[in-house]
């Protein structure tokens, strides 16, 4: 293939499942774009799932635009490998113009046009939409002594299944939904220890995904007319008690303690000097977004996230980001919610770019 640089009206970067609901909004323009991800099979992150993850919204609350996911075969709650069938499928459905693997080292600005620099050459566009999610941005908090910790460490975005913790002490740190479901599959096979900077908070056994949405939804309407909602909390980081995590409550392994103070090379040291012999550890302590490779335009703030109104950039007029969570959406960080944040954005870049071609005529 040539490295040669090409030209398109919008460089759409990842192909999961934000870049896909953009894309599906953006073919509805007469707008050329292309898809780069660095990804060998289509899936985003959810190729990297653990084997028995399930989602906690039914397919029909976890659909993307246009094609709603096919109902699970195997329950209510559709399997990661679901998930990944239903992305290649709907890739194919539409036909989109997804060119894999190919990573993005940097995106820049020059001559009016901004160029996204890649393993396989550079694309030119007038628009950007960044959709690389937070997978391949694992965060792990830092902890007094962690470096002489002789255990092994892993991180949840690397967790496959329990069998490597068979017969161990392992100590599950953070306290969300991938806390709770990694904990409920350890326990049954190790010695567990669950640790959270507060208690978790379960929601309750009726909730699950479809509550969780129709709340974000009620709470977007009425930013959007100026109203305030009165609805009990309960946020995407809250544990729904999907089953394998309600049987792990009945063996009573779902009691949390709060951190300790240190590492030792064998284990912990909580603050009253008692300690505990661990083998493992697995931090389930969430993710940032990935976004270094916007960092030549200069728009990440220090919290790691970029200023936008919306998803579009308030500093790099031709940059979108679409898809990372609530601050680039409500919801947005979901298979359901990313439907709206994708439909803005794509209305958008169709907006500004007819007005900047009009201009220059
Ligand atoms: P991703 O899926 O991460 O897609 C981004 C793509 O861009 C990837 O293919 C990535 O490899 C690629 N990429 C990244 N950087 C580059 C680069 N520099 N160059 C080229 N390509 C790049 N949501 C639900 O709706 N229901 C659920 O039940 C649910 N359960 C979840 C369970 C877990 C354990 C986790 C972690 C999340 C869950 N979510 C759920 C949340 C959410 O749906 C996912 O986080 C989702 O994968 C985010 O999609 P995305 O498209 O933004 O990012």
């Amino acid at each position: 293939r040539s490295l040669e640089e090409r030209t398109v009206d919008v460089a759409v970067i990842g192909a999961g499942q934000a870049g896909l609901a953009t894309a599906y909004f953006l073919r509805r323009t007469n707008l050329s774009f292309v898809i780069l991800d660095n990804q060998s099979e289509p899936g985003g992150a959810w190729r990297h799932g653990w084997k028995s993850l399930r989602l906690f919204s039914p397919a029909n609350w976890s659909s993307l635009p246009g094609w709603p996911m096919p109902a699970s075969s195997s329950g209510t709650y559709p399997s990661r490998d679901e998930v990944l069938d239903y992305f290649s499928r709907y890739e194919a459905r539409y036909q989109f113009p997804v060119m894999r693997p190919v990573t993005v080292h940097a995106v820049t600005r020059k001559d009016g046009y901004l160029h996204t620099a890649t393993t396989e050459g550079v694309w030119r566009s007038r628009a950007v939409v960044s959709a690389t999610g937070n997978w391949s941005n694992p965060y792990i908090p830092a902890y007094p002594g962690m470096d002489n910790f002789e255990g092994t460490q892993q991180h949840s975005a690397h967790y496959i299944d329990a069998e490597p913790y068979r017969g161990k002490n392992v100590a599950i740190v953070g306290g969300g939904n991938s806390g709770a479901q990694i904990l409920a599959e350890v326990s049954r096979v190790a010695k567990t220890l669950w640790i959270t900077p507060s208690p978790p908070v379960f929601l309750p056994d009726d909730v699950d995904g479809r509550v969780l949405f129709e709340r974000a939804t009620e709470r977007w309407l009425a930013q959007k007319e100026g109203r305030s909602v009165d609805l009990p909390v309960g946020g995407f980081g809250d544990i729904v008690m999907v089953p394998p995590v309600r049987e792990a409550r009945e063996r009573g392994v779902l009691v949390a303690k709060r951190p300790f103070a240190k590492f030792s090379s064998t284990g912990i040291e909580w603050e009253d000097g008692r300690t505990q012999q661990l083998d493992a550890v697995i931090w389930c302590t969430g993710f940032r977004p990935a976004l270094s490779h916007l960092a030549p335009l200069e728009i990440i703030a220090p919290d790691g996230r970029a200023l936008v109104t919306e998803s579009h950039s308030i500093k790099e007029p031709g940059l979108w980001l679409v898809g990372y969570g609530d601050w680039t959406g409500p919801a947005s960080a979901t298979l359901a919610g990313v439907m709206r944040a994708a439909r803005s954005a794509a209305a958008e870049i169709a907006q500004q770019l007819a007005t900047d071609i009009a201009k220059e005529a």
